[in-house]
């Protein structure tokens, strides 16, 4: 069964950054309020992540490491309305088995943690007693040290440390009330502390997004026919050179789509921001029965039921926040 997880491995875990994807979907499946994470040569070497969210039971722990345990599933019926990040139950043993990784964990009300350690494919979990407060902690050390041809394609630190990067600022925009930690090399990254207030979310999006975005960006909150879209766009003064900060969320899950994009760049395109790279931080918000999140685990589609009515509600939303700050405008 190890060596099956090591070629399921090669599906969830192409590189750190998909490491941290699973932890931290984890934790805040688990109803995490803070998460606090370490991170050693861009993961490679070292990647930490610490909660505070329910916790394993010690008879869950060495199931919580083993192929297609998951405790977020109990039927069949319930994969119609999966509410949870993660609910295929391979992560854990896909990450343990191409890593040395040890699970620390109190569940809520026991009077003491567990641990269990496993390294590589070739070791049954072991598991005993350790001290931690209620919570969970992964930690994941020497990526890849069994699987010699996958870390030949890891790129430079660099690179695979702003991959990582990436992949905790989509998650701490995705969920403004979890306090986020991140430090890599023993040096702090950021630390977001809980957004309650409006002016808290936008000190966070100025953390994560840099502060010349906020500054330089129409807000917007429009509700209509049970569809909610609010968020950050940035106007034609904020340039940059990457064109990557277009964060998209769909009922609180990052996602990319092409109707999305093509009714983001009619609405730039329609209010004259010609030739520049369209810039937001927006959430929409919809019943979850017409929009099917789950089209696949790793890819950030999504398929709306109506997407007509998506794709002109977005379209009309943004062309309307846009136009109303273009400077000179007098037509509204
Ligand atoms: P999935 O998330 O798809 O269920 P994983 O392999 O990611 O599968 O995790 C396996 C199980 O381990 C989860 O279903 C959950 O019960 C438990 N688990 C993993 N990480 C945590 C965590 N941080 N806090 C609490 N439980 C966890
Ligand atoms: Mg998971």
């Amino acid at each position: 069964p190890r060596l099956a997880n090591q070629i399921a491995a090669g599906e969830v875990v192409e590189r750190p950054a998909s490491v941290i994807k699973e932890l931290l979907e984890n934790s805040l499946d688990a109803g995490a309020r803070r998460v606090d994470i370490e991170v050693e040569q861009a993961g490679v070497k070292l990647l930490r992540v610490r909660d505070d969210g329910s916790g394993i039971v010690e008879g869950d722990l060495p199931l919580a490491l083993s192929r297609h345990a998951t405790s977020k599933i109990q039927q069949l019926d319930d994969l119609e309305r999966v509410n949870t990040l993660g609910f295929r139950g391979e992560a854990l043993a896909s990450v343990s088995s191409v890593s040395r990784l040890t699970l620390t964990s109190c569940a809520a009300g026991a009077d003491q943690g567990w641990q269990v350690e496993t390294e590589g494919r070739d070791m049954e979990p072991r598991l005993q007693p350790a001290a931690h407060p209620q919570g969970t902690t992964v930690e994941v050390r020497d990526l890849f040290f069994n699987t010699p041809a996958r870390r030949k394609f890891l790129r430079t630190e660099k690179t695979e440390f702003s991959h990582l990067e990436e992949v905790v600022k989509r998650l701490a925009l995705s969920r403004f009330d979890v306090a986020f930690s991140l430090r890599h090399n023993g040096r702090p990254v950021f630390n977001l502390r809980p957004a309650q207030t409006e002016q808290e979310a936008r000190r966070r999006v100025a953390t994560v997004c840099g502060p010349a975005f906020v500054e330089q960006s129409v807000t917007l909150d429009v509700e209509r026919g049970g569809l909610r879209l609010w968020g950050w766009v940035g106007l034609p003064t904020f340039s940059r050179s990457q064109a990557d900060l277009q964060y998209f969320f769909v009922n609180g899950r990052m996602i990319k789509d092409k109707l999305v994009a093509h009714a983001v760049r009619q609405a730039y395109r329609d209010v004259l921001f010609h030739g520049r790279h369209p810039t937001f931080v927006l959430f929409m918000e919809l019943d979850p029965g017409v929009v099917d999140v789950n089209v696949h685990p790793t890819k950030h589609e999504v398929r709306f039921r109506d997407g007509r009515m998506v794709h002109d509600f977005l379209f009309s939303s943004l062309h309307r926040a846009l136009a109303d700050q273009r400077p000179g405008d007098t037509t509204q």
